[in-house]
């Protein structure tokens, strides 16, 4: 492991002022992820900048009825609380389905969206990636696919997005607050996330030496409403093969909202907008369901092994859609 030095923030602007002298630096928070990195020689941050003291820890209701998480809330405590259980219980369900105990009750909400992809061949610097160093190639492209993308990949990296938090909240219309060198600004939740393109190296949207501070979201009836399927090939400590974040509002056997998220499938969390539009107006049967199903999956794209990921994502949409039709 490469030596780092270590700073412990008192405040926000200070952690961001230091990270501004460090370009080459990174926050740390619970450092399940970053920590892993710098051992595997991923990453080689030359400072960490530890910002557990900021007040971000914090879960409450707002004055405008949203319910906001702050980043440095940890999965543990934020599956378990009253407002997440009760506002969103697909979002609770999807960090109790995550990592393991111990690290869930480590890992931070902001340190759990930003973390990277668990493509094997990223975490192995004998072999080259185009996520770890852009123009070196990609393993993983008739290599090992089984586990990668069958959506939005491209010709430079077919990586999927490791995290069930993000694809929960995706599906609650979540919005992420960030404070960085130029102030706050808040952004979609399901545009923070990027598509690799020709660029993989970057995940996400944000900005050098920003910080998340918190996510947010408004409760609903389709938020209320809602389940998290994850499908993998054991029952813990696993990440998605597919999962499926689905909230659904019926009223008078009409389907009058919904909120449909795939895991495991993409680069980015996927918002199954297609499958949305398919079923709003419709009637909850399974045939519905199904239909809506094919219509986002039309633009699947698999790879050499993992074919099999299309009638997974296909029947696990129409079983997330209708545990939580069974709720509404
Ligand atoms: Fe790297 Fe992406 Fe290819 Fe994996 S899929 S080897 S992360 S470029």
């Amino acid at each position: 492991m490469r030596p780092f030095a270590y700073a412990r923030a008192a405040s926000a602007d200070g952690a961001i002022a230091t990270l501004r002298r460090h370009p080459s630096g990174a926050y740390l928070a619970g450092g399940t992820n970053v920590v892993d990195l710098i051992k595997l020689d991923v990453a080689q941050p030359d400072l960490l900048v530890d910002v557990n003291l900021l007040p971000y820890a914090s879960i409450d209701r707002l004055p405008d009825g949203s319910v906001r998480i702050g980043a440095l809330a940890r999965m543990s405590d934020t599956a378990d609380h009253p407002l997440i259980r009760e506002n969103a219980p697909a979002v609770s369900s999807a960090l109790l389905q995550s990592a393991s105990a111990q690290l869930r009750n480590m890992a931070s909400i902001g340190g759990n969206v930003l973390q990277r992809t668990r493509c094997p061949y990223f975490r192995d610097t004998a072999t080259p990636c185009n996520k770890r160093r852009n123009g070196e190639g990609c393993s993983a492209t008739g290599g090992d696919d089984r586990t990668m993308a069958i959506l939005g990949a491209s010709a430079s990296c077919i990586a999927t997005h490791p995290s069930d938090f993000a694809v929960a909240m995706i599906a609650t219309d979540a919005t992420i607050h960030l404070r960085g060198p130029s102030g706050e600004r808040t952004v979609p939740f399901a545009g923070f996330h990027r598509l690799p393109g020709s660029d993989p190296t970057r995940d996400t949207i944000i900005a050098p030496g920003e910080l998340i501070t918190g996510v947010s979201f408004v409760p609903s009836a389709v938020t209320r409403k809602a389940t998290y399927l994850k499908v993998r090939d054991r029952a813990s400590y696993e990440f998605a093969l597919v999962s499926v974040a689905a909230g659904l509002d019926v009223q008078g056997g009409t389907i009058r909202a919904v909120r449909l998220a795939l895991g495991g499938v993409a680069h980015a969390p996927w918002r199954a907008q297609a499958a949305e539009a398919a079923l709003i107006g419709k009637a909850p049967t399974r045939e519905n369901f199904l239909a809506a199903a094919d219509a986002e999956l039309r633009a699947a794209k698999p790879q050499r092994l993992n074919a099999f990921k299309v009638p997974m994502a296909r029947n696990a949409i129409a079983r997330a859609l209708a545990t939580a039709g069974a709720t509404a």
